[in-house]
């Protein structure tokens, strides 16, 4: 979602870096973009909707200039044309802005009538012409900075040039990330450390109400108006940028780094000292807390842990918790999910656990990031870098955190048994065994046609196989845009099978063997009622089932089976995509980091 990114330094490389930079934003989605340069006393904007490459083809990328912004735009507020999209520049004063300004309507309201007009129908916009009022009025820029904060309501990450100052870019930030990046002659501003970390390794991590000035060589932060020290942080796990090589797109690329980053992070974690482990004997409940794909993964967690630990836990969406009373005490653990740690609806969630002085755990990609800063720890997902909008390697490695959290927690109560860690040590073996002939098995699905035959494709399942479908469906969403829906497969008939009709492709998941036949009866009634079913199961289950297609995956045990049932369904939704002809890495509409609530 949305990304800034700004740089002041050596006049032949603004240009550069600012493309490049937004570049390396794109993978968090978004829907127009734009540069803006200051020269002369004078703020050049070139901005486009659509893909960058839609920018680039207006940038002259010879242009000489020493400091500028840059912005790629998920769209808030106003659809996603060129008038909407960042920089938006009033008067003297020209900004990029992530986030959400909550009372733009009374603030636009009271500047209409001191005859601003606007362009765009944006917040932002609406931000750039309440500072540029103010900056008039005290002709500081800092101070307008102070002034303006103390009247917005919202999520802001904000990168500012003032046409009267040739030397800074000015920075300013509540409840979205922005770091500033220190080089040698040269900084940057960026919302994250994608942008410019082929460049240093040093940054600076703004927190919330923190604004700031950065200049070629020098840069200030100040709070409430006053300077406040910062520490600079170094980025020691560097992340290799990824490069799509021979795959011809990055999520195709991504689940083939799915068994390298599963045996990479099994090995991280199952080594001594490695990671601060909490004490999970003092703990009376766990509550997990996500959004999208990280809930389906929280959904495996909680299977585990209720059928191997017999420990009760509570899943909710970030966006419903943090608008609930919260019940959790002191002997509560709060697992927090986010690939980026910037996820806004999980970060509040966080922050009020944090005040309330409760546990808290993440389960994180990203390093040093919000939500890993957030909390008391971190179990960094070591996914390296996801670049394709829709998750893959992310999801598998935040199930397999699950499981390596279940198996410590099992341990340190005493209850891992020597047969748990057989067939933990087994199902391990058998999985990276399995993971080559399974990439290259799921590589075709000949029946794949199907899916656009009907309005709407269903996937049913019991226990961890709903967990399993729940992703399933999503990933086929996300990036195919075929309608689909997982329901329990018991569910199914108490109202949705009025839905079932000749055709409806119904993928049943049954790789769960105690809910097994029951799950077949649930295929029988809709095959009953003319459903195409296509049927997921073990490889060594006996097939006296109906379906007309099958999936078999092969029977690795039930710790490590859903880091191998996912996997068809993520090939079968990029191979759609595929077949479409469709952005496979950028799906329309949809943002990496969700940075707005
Ligand atoms: N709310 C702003 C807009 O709609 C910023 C969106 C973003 O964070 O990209 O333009």
């Amino acid at each position: 979602m949305c990304g800034i990114v700004g740089y002041v330094g050596k006049s032949d490389r603004t240009v550069h870096v600012l493309l490049r930079g937004l570049e390396r934003l794109e993978y968090r989605g978004y829907d127009s973009a734009g540069i803006a340069v200051l020269k002369d006393h004078h703020v050049d904007v070139v901005k486009k909707s659509g893909k960058l490459d839609c920018l680039k083809a207006c940038v002259d990328p010879e242009w000489k200039t020493e400091i500028g912004i840059g912005h790629t735009r998920w769209a808030t507020h106003g659809s996603a044309n060129q008038e909407n999209a960042h920089p938006h520049q009033v008067g003297k004063v020209t900004a990029v802005h992530n986030g959400i300004i909550e009372n733009m309507d009374e603030i636009k309201k009271e500047l209409s009538q001191a005859n601003v007009v606007f362009r765009s129908d944006t917040d932002s916009e609406v931000l750039v012409a309440l500072l540029n009022q103010i900056y008039e009025k005290c002709g500081n820029m800092l101070m307008a900075i102070e002034k303006t904060m103390k009247k917005v309501v919202g999520s802001y990450a904000v990168a500012l040039l003032c046409e009267d100052d040739e030397e800074h870019i000015y920075v300013m930030k509540k409840d979205s990330p922005l770091l500033l990046g220190v080089g040698k002659g040269e900084m940057f501003v960026a919302s994250d450390y994608q942008a410019f970390c082929e460049d240093t390794k040093e940054y600076v991590l703004l927190d919330d109400f923190e604004y700031g000035v950065i200049g070629r060589s020098a840069w200030h932060v100040y709070k409430d108006g006053k300077e406040f020290q910062k520490k600079i942080e170094v980025l020691e796990e560097r992340e290799e940028l990824s490069e799509k090589g021979e795959y011809d797109c990055y999520m195709h690329k991504e689940i083939y780094d799915i068994p390298g980053v599963l045996s990479q992070l099994f090995l991280f974690y199952e080594k001594q000292d490695t990671h601060h482990i909490p004490d999970y004997t003092k703990y009376h409940k766990i509550q997990i807390v996500a959004c999208g794909s990280a809930y389906h993964a929280g959904c495996v967690g909680k299977a585990f842990f209720s059928h191997i630990a017999h420990f009760p836990v509570e899943i909710e969406y970030a966006s419903e918790y943090r608008y609930q009373p919260i019940l959790a005490d002191k002997d509560t653990l709060v697992i927090f999910v986010s690939q980026s740690g910037e996820t806004a609806d999980t970060i509040y969630c966080a922050k009020k656990i944090k005040e309330l002085g409760i546990d808290s755990l993440a389960i994180v990609n990203v390093y040093n990031s919000t939500l890993s800063r957030l909390t008391d720890y971190v179990y960094y997902m070591r996914a390296g870098e996801e670049r394709a909008v829709a998750t893959t390697k992310g999801y598998s490695s935040q199930v397999a955190l699950f499981l390596i959290i279940l198996r410590e927690w099992m341990q340190a109560r005493k209850c891992w048994t020597a047969s748990l860690e057989e067939e933990y040590q087994q199902g391990k073996r058998k999985l990276f065994e399995v993971f080559p002939t399974c990439l290259k098995k799921y590589e075709q699905f000949p029946w794949i046609s199907k899916l656009t035959e009907q309005p709407m494709n269903f996937f049913i399942g019991r226990q961890i196989d709903y967990a399993l479908s729940l992703e399933a469906s999503l990933k086929l969403k996300e990036v195919t845009y075929l309608n689909s829906c997982a329901y329990p497969a018991g569910e199914l008939k108490h109202g949705t099978i009025s839905l079932i009709e000749k055709g409806t492709v119904v993928f049943a998941i049954a790789t769960d063997l105690d809910t097994y036949e029951k799950t077949k009866s649930n295929l029988m009634e809709v095959k009953a009622r003319g459903a195409y079913v296509i049927l997921t199961t073990l490889e060594d289950v006996v097939k006296e089932v109906e379906a007309d297609e099958w999936i078999l995956v092969p029977n690795i045990g039930h710790l490590f089976q859903p880091m191998i049932t996912i996997l068809p369904f993520q090939l079968l939704s990029y191979h759609v995509a595929k077949s479409f002809d469709l952005d496979v890495d950028h799906p329309r509409n949809l943002a990496k980091s969700v940075t707005v609530e």
